[in-house]
């Protein structure tokens, strides 16, 4: 373990010996961190969080209570962070330190600083929240972190000695590069396969600039190659290369290509031009053209009307996308309106998410499901007609269940409609791999969570494409727990090598 690790209980024991009390503690007013003007930030798709100053941060840190073990904030986040100890290294000014007390337990903290739902894992779990706003936990794990890394880069590693085995991590999203960069510190010699141009996966390909600067993948990346990962992007496992190749000629294999194909809204109209797949439309809004695969280097539409489906943190990042679009071309009659089925109580993306919406210019209309996409005699779509619903009985989520109204049927002008209804995994690689247990939906059957290993000795899965679509923090722990697993596996091997040090991957040519 790195010497800069502060070790787990290295916090003075007895708070009240530091230089303010718990009671002056819990009086510091909370401290937000600036954002963008909603006015200027939809004329860009640069992040809204300005991020704290050094004031700002060591001040928001000091309103840490310092609660007595088990810390509540520590049991809430899925991988541990040691919260407290970060954030007294915070209120010293030690931001190396406190970053890397948060690179201890997680390899993206500056990631899930900036997109984890807070308030329902760290600072929902949070003492403070229980008489103020919750400690800004996350904006402050993004502070250290992004000090260090600017001021600083990313942390020196001392290696393991070289085993000489060989891995392939199938998709570079937060599954896949968390368990690159541990087996690459195990000494491991580590392939990444991408499908897309650019390393990162869902963090790149799927969360907006305005949420997460693809700038900081793009440097971890770069970070990971100087050890020596290497990335082999616009190759679709399955497809270009079989998983049986994979496996035949590396030690170990890890599956981490997330939960990728967007869930069809399946009725009459889907196919017309003008519809559209949140993947999709997200990557031709967001990203350099160069970044994108040739068959999609082109911005979507923009209209007067645009329209999302959905209800999640996908949809809200589908507006907030189309509002900027919009604001861009010059439009100033513009209206996006997002319709969900339920009410905004039952919604399952964030509330800050929402609120930022709102204040961009976003309409919402709840209660109200799609019947039909009605299109022109082109081909393209100009309206949607939806069916106002009312809420019955709980179903299996908990939530009360829409109910259709006999006779509600309305129409609204959309000549941009995107589908943001959930994702499923995609078949591809376990539809050529029967051998492979699957359970629900396809997804990948693992011994555990704890190890990720799979029924075929050798292949490990973790993240969406085990546990279907969830949040970015909870795929980072499936990395790292399946890369602890592949790490005693591959040490326990008495096979010859598969592969010569040095040897080249496997790649199109
Ligand atoms: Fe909170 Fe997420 Fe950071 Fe854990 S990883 S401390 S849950 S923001």
């Amino acid at each position: 373990m790195n010497d800069l690790y502060p070790k787990r209980g290295a916090r003075d024991p007895d708070i009240m010996q530091l230089e303010i009390g718990r009671y002056k503690r819990a009086h510091i007013p909370p401290g937000p961190p600036p954002k963008q003007d909603p006015r200027e930030r939809v004329l860009n798709f640069d992040e809204v969080f300005l991020g704290y100053d050094e004031t700002q941060a060591i001040v928001e840190a000091m309103r840490c209570i310092h609660c007595p073990s088990p810390e509540p904030c520590i049991l809430g986040c899925p991988v541990h962070n040691d919260i407290p100890t970060a954030l007294l290294l915070i209120e010293q000014g030690n931001f190396v330190e406190a970053s890397m007390v948060f690179r201890a337990t997680h390899n993206m903290p500056e990631v899930c600083g900036r997109i984890c739902p807070q308030e329902i894992l760290c600072e929902g779990s949070c003492t403070v929240a229980g008489y103020d706003r919750a400690v800004n936990i996350g904006k402050l794990e993004a502070y250290c972190t992004d000090w260090q890394r600017t001021h600083e880069g990313f942390p020196t590693y001392q290696l393991a000695s070289p085993t000489g085995r060989h891995v392939a991590i199938v998709g570079s999203g937060p599954a896949g590069m968390s368990a690159a960069e541990e087996l690459m510190r195990d000494g491991h010699t580590v392939v990444v396969y991408e499908e897309w141009p650019k390393p990162g996966g869902l963090n790149v390909y799927g969360i907006p600039g305005f949420k997460l600067s693809k700038q900081i993948l793009a440097e971890k990346a770069a970070w990971l190659e100087t050890y020596g990962v290497k990335f082999i992007c616009n190759t679709r496992i399955g497809k270009d290369i079989s998983i049986q190749r994979l496996l035949d000629e590396y030690d170990a294999v890890f599956l981490g290509i997330g939960a990728p194909i967007g869930n069809k809204a399946r009725i009459p109209g889907e196919n017309l031009k003008g519809v559209y797949q949140a993947t999709e439309f997200l990557v031709r809004a967001n990203l350099p053209l160069a970044d994108l695969p040739q068959r999609i280097r082109s911005r979507p539409e923009i209209a007067k009307h645009m329209a999302v489906i959905g209800g999640g943190d996908t949809s809200m990042d589908c507006v907030r996308s189309s509002v900027r679009l919009q604001k861009q071309s010059g439009m100033t009659d513009g209206v996006v309106t997002d319709y969900y089925r339920r009410t905004e109580n039952e919604m399952p993306g964030r509330a800050e998410e929402r609120m930022h919406a709102k204040q961009e210019g976003v309409h919402f209309e709840f209660l109200v499901a799609p019947v039909q996409f009605i299109g022109d005699e082109n081909g393209h779509v100009r309206e949607l007609e939806l069916q106002r619903m009312e809420l019955g009985a709980p179903d299996a989520s908990g939530r009360r269940s829409p109910q259709p109204v006999e006779g509600s049927n309305f129409r609204v002008p959309a000549d941009v409609i995107v589908l943001a209804l959930g994702y499923s995994p995609d078949p591809t690689i376990g539809d050529s791999l029967p051998a492979l247990e699957k359970g629900w939906k396809g997804l990948f059957k693992v011994e555990t969570e704890f190890t990720g290993a799979t029924n075929i000795p050798g292949l490990y899965a973790g993240g969406d494409d085990v546990r279907g679509a969830d949040l970015v923090v909870t795929a980072v722990a499936s990395g790292r727990h399946a890369a602890r697993a592949m790490d005693a596996y591959l040490r326990a091997l008495e096979t010859p090598f598969k592969r010569d040090t040095g040897e080249s991957a496997p790649t199109l040519a």
